[in-house]
């Protein structure tokens, strides 16, 4: 078996595609909607006409035989933009959600509709945060039903902060189907276009990724046709019979599936957004002087800089491990996922308040991207579990001790 850390050609061109639309594209326009604070339907339509915002390109990125194509797409379109480049991805996270649950046939029917076409655009939500469910996946309260003599669900509850909420053609939504069973007795469902009862409540407005469309997802007795449970009835209640007898095998519940394939590309981003920074702020060393110098050469600021592109570059080889063993099948023994968000999500946050310490007042100032960087990091030690939450994954999975 050998071994590289040399890309090839078909990432290297993959790198060189999304960068130059993430450099022509997504950077000249992250000021404008970043203070607009609303989602940039212009720029996911630039995306749609050279087929970067498809469902072909997420698939194919996401069957790419080592993994690298979800990771390099991220990394390079945030480096543009995260708040727009998250406007371009959230679709891909929903679908994720479809994938990792759905049948073929599910994914065949519900992931082409949440993209559309140059024109016709549409999007995806996931949603399964709740206002006193966040990290607590157990605490929700969504619950749906089932109506045998329709062959329906009814799925009632409030679901908060989703990225795309109510803008979304579909949801993906997670919801309890057996109380008892809490985490183990969740299930995931698509809400399709149009259904009533799905309603947009609050739209949140944030500190960062202000191009990113977030708000609540109310459900007010929302019937769904049987075939849109995820993964079918038959399989629920396999799943749901072992859960009732105690079994442990039977794997995770529905959310936890979808955060564990998501999360180094969460992390990937994450890099995007530090390596941008760091940039900027490796040039504005380079030509800044004081004293009489480029303030690059002052050991304090090199050293800093070297810092920055060392945490970088580890942050990118831990996402890209993760992903290249979600690729190959293979058990995250050390939850290494979550130690690449971790680690991408920590640094993102450190490195962009480093740029700003390095522009000085300039950092503090809108006339320079490092400000909406760092605003926009931060979120990365949020969502799709907190840097707490990672913290907890690993050390229970190294240590099998049960550590609250
Ligand atoms: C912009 C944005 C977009 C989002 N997009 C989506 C989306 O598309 N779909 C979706 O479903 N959700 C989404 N989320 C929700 C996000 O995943 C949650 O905010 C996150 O999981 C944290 O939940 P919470 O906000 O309820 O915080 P809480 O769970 O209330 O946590 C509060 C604090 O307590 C800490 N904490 C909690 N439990 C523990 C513990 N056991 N040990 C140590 N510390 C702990 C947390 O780390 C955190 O610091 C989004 C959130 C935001 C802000």
């Amino acid at each position: 078996m050998s071994i590289s850390f040399d890309l090839s050609q078909d990432h290297l061109d993959l790198r060189d595609w999304v960068h130059t639309f993430a450099a022509d594209v997504v950077r000249p326009a992250a000021s404008e909607w970043d203070e607009k604070e609303e989602f940039p339907w212009p720029i996911l339509e630039e995306a749609a006409k050279i087929g970067l915002y498809s469902v072909d390109f997420f698939a194919t990125q996401a069957f790419d035989p080592v993994g690298l194509g979800i990771p390099i797409t991220m990394e390079e379109l945030f480096w543009g933009d995260a708040g727009i480049g998250l406007a371009i991805v959230g679709t891909a996270l929903a679908a994720a959600g479809v994938s990792s649950n759905g049948t073929a046939d599910q994914v065949g029917e519900w992931v082409p509709q949440m993209f559309g076409e140059p024109g016709d655009l549409k999007l995806g939500a996931f949603c399964s945060s709740e206002p006193d469910a966040g990290s607590d996946v157990g605490a929700m309260r969504t619950r749906a039903v089932y109506d045998e003599a329709t062959d329906e669900w009814v799925i009632t509850g409030t679901k908060t902060w989703a990225t795309n909420g109510g803008l979304a053609d579909i949801h993906v939504v997670t919801a309890v189907v057996d109380p008892e069973l809490k985490t183990r007795g969740q299930a995931s469902f698509v809400i399709p276009p149009g259904t009533a009862g799905l309603s947009q409540g609050q739209k949140f407005h944030k500190h960062g990724i202000r191009a990113s469309h977030t708000a609540e997802v109310v459900l007010d007795r929302v019937r769904v046709p049987g075939r849109c449970l995820l993964g079918g009835k038959e399989k629920l209640d396999e799943r749901l019979a072992r859960a009732r007898d105690g079994a442990r095998k039977g794997g995770s519940n529905a959310s936890m599936a979808t955060f564990e394939r998501t999360r180094p590309a969460v992390g990937a981003q994450a890099v995007g957004i530090a390596r941008a920074a760091y940039e900027v702020a490796l040039d504005y060393a380079k030509t800044r002087e004081q004293f009489g110098k480029a303030i690059i050469e002052n050991q304090a600021i090199a050293f800093t800089l070297a810092d920055m592109k060392t945490q970088i570059d580890a942050s990118r080889l831990l996402v890209w491990r993760a992903a290249w063993m979600a690729s190959q099948g293979k058990s995250f023994d050390a939850a290494e996922g979550s130690m690449s968000k971790l680690m991408a999500g920590e640094t993102a946050v450190k490195v962009t308040t480093q740029a700003m310490q390095i522009l000085g007042g300039n950092g503090f100032t809108r006339e320079y991207p490092v400000e909406r960087m760092s605003r926009d990091a931060k979120i990365y030690t949020i969502f799709e579990g907190t840097s707490e939450i990672q913290r907890l994954v690993i050390a229970r999975t190294i240590s099998g001790a049960p550590i609250r």
